[in-house]
């Protein structure tokens, strides 16, 4: 079964980085603009997935695959608004509202390092 990230609950000063985009987001409720320090000096422990909008954009069929498999709907991205399976592993990245709350847990952009690395 796959798991879209990798969970520490031991560790508290991790943040989470997708593999593909390269976009940091924290899930403690740390300040924004420390985080961004730490991530720039590599003072913070980093856990590798993917975010919830490259999730969807690519692993599609592979997670409506896996659900099927499990016993579940095949329904990942197609809820129109909201959806009763409260307890599925790809709510985060399947409904609008959860990729929107997500958003605002954006610590950092990969362009902000890039920016950051040039000058
Ligand atoms: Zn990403």
């Amino acid at each position: 079964m796959q798991s879209q990230t990798v969970v520490c609950e031991r560790n508290e000063h991790l943040v989470y980085r997708c593999i593909k985009c390269g976009c940091y987001w924290d899930t403690n409720g740390y300040n924004k603009e420390e985080l961004k320090e730490l991530i720039l000096q590599n003072k913070i422990g980093v856990s590798s997935g993917y975010c919830p909008e490259c999730l969807r954009g690519q692993a599609v069929s592979k997670i409506r695959k896996s659900q099927k498999q499990n016993g579940y709907p095949s329904c990942y991205l197609k809820a129109e608004e909201s959806c009763d399976q409260t307890a599925c592993c790809y709510r985060s990245s399947c409904l609008e509202e959860e990729v929107d709350k997500w958003r605002d847990l954006v610590v950092l952009r990969n362009s902000y390092i890039e920016d950051k690395e040039k000058s």
